[in-house]
């Protein structure tokens, strides 16, 4: 059977059709990337998308067989597609391994979708079970945190036994559940990761952000190795969402603005201002925002 895999959004690679790749690679078929113009009737087309303001390619035929949260959060892969390990040659630019070893999540915060999709936490895989020989691994675990401590420690330990880059993907570390182990597994392994990932989604979690931080000043760790996502646009005023990127900025942690609404241009400036460690050295919000009104006005008089 010929298989057309069809990647509608993302600028990764998608795991799913990556693991889809390995297991028609293994069954014998012949698998290749989709295009209209090499696609023949009767190919097997399978689509995936990850978000759900994408829209969908058009061109793709009645009957593709679709998923990812982009379609719905009730599709997930079968089993035995589930356990095998990514085949990344569709993607030859790719050049890490990406996976999860987690699955799910301790929490239910209202504008994420893991736990409708995934539910609660779980281990899916070890360490060895996603990295094929590659000199990076992206993680893509939704909590690592709140999986069992001798997971997270076996995560770091194998991959410095690899001698293994690890980088977090869209998930993150979770603050609140930040102990001593977690934080001397990270000393120990500290070569492993260059750049760790927390979220600052509410005031209400100012304290454990603190504690967090003190730890890792207290364990000898900079500081600089630390990047907080901040969603904004969700159910914070731009006075907190100023408040919690400020503080970070005085903690001498790195914030990194996630806007709910991509569309809305507040949210979208202050990513832009925040995200760019040189804006934030050139001037203050307020003086971003008036610049880019001024530069929106001369445009429309023009
Ligand atoms: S902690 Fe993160 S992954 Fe878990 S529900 Fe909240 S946003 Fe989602």
């Amino acid at each position: 059977m010929r298989i057309a895999i069809a990647q509608v959004d993302g600028k990764w690679p998608n795991l799913a059709l990556a693991k889809y790749a390995r297991w028609g690679a293994d069954n014998g078929h012949e698998v290749f990337r989709y295009d209209p113009a090499v696609h023949r009737r009767g190919d097997l087309v399978i689509a995936s998308k990850i978000f759900t303001d994408t829209p969908d390619d058009p061109s793709l035929p009645p009957g593709a067989y679709s998923g990812g949260s982009g379609y719905s959060l009730r599709t997930s892969l079968a089993p035995e597609v589930e356990a095998l390990r990514p085949d990344w040659s569709l993607w030859p630019e790719w050049d890490r391994d990406m996976g999860f070893t987690t699955r799910g999540c301790v929490r239910r915060c209202p504008f994420c979708i893991v736990p409708q999709k995934e539910g609660g936490i779980r281990i899916v895989a070890e360490f060895g079970d996603i990295w094929t020989g590659r000199p990076e691994v992206t993680l893509l675990d939704n909590n690592l945190t709140a999986a069992p401590i001798e997971h997270f420690r076996g995560v770091f330990a194998d991959a410095r036994k690899a001698r293994v880059k690890l980088v977090f993907g869209a998930g993150a570390l979770d603050a609140r559940l930040w102990s001593n182990e977690h934080q001397a597994i990270v000393k120990e392994f500290s070569p492993v990761l260059r750049r760790f990932h927390f979220a600052f989604d509410a005031i209400r979690d100012e304290k454990a952000v603190r504690r967090l931080i003190s730890m890792w000043t207290v364990a000898g760790m900079h500081p600089d190795r630390l990047v907080f996502f901040v969603l904004v646009g969700y159910d914070t005023t731009p006075e907190e969402d100023a408040y919690r990127v400020n503080l970070l900025i005085s903690l001498r942690v790195n914030p990194f603005v996630m806007p709910f609404d991509r569309t809305d241009h507040y949210q979208a400036r202050l990513a832009r201002w925040c995200n760019s460690v040189v804006a934030r050295k050139q001037c203050s919000f307020e003086e971003f925002s008036e610049q880019a009104r001024r530069k929106i006005r001369a445009e429309a008089m023009s």
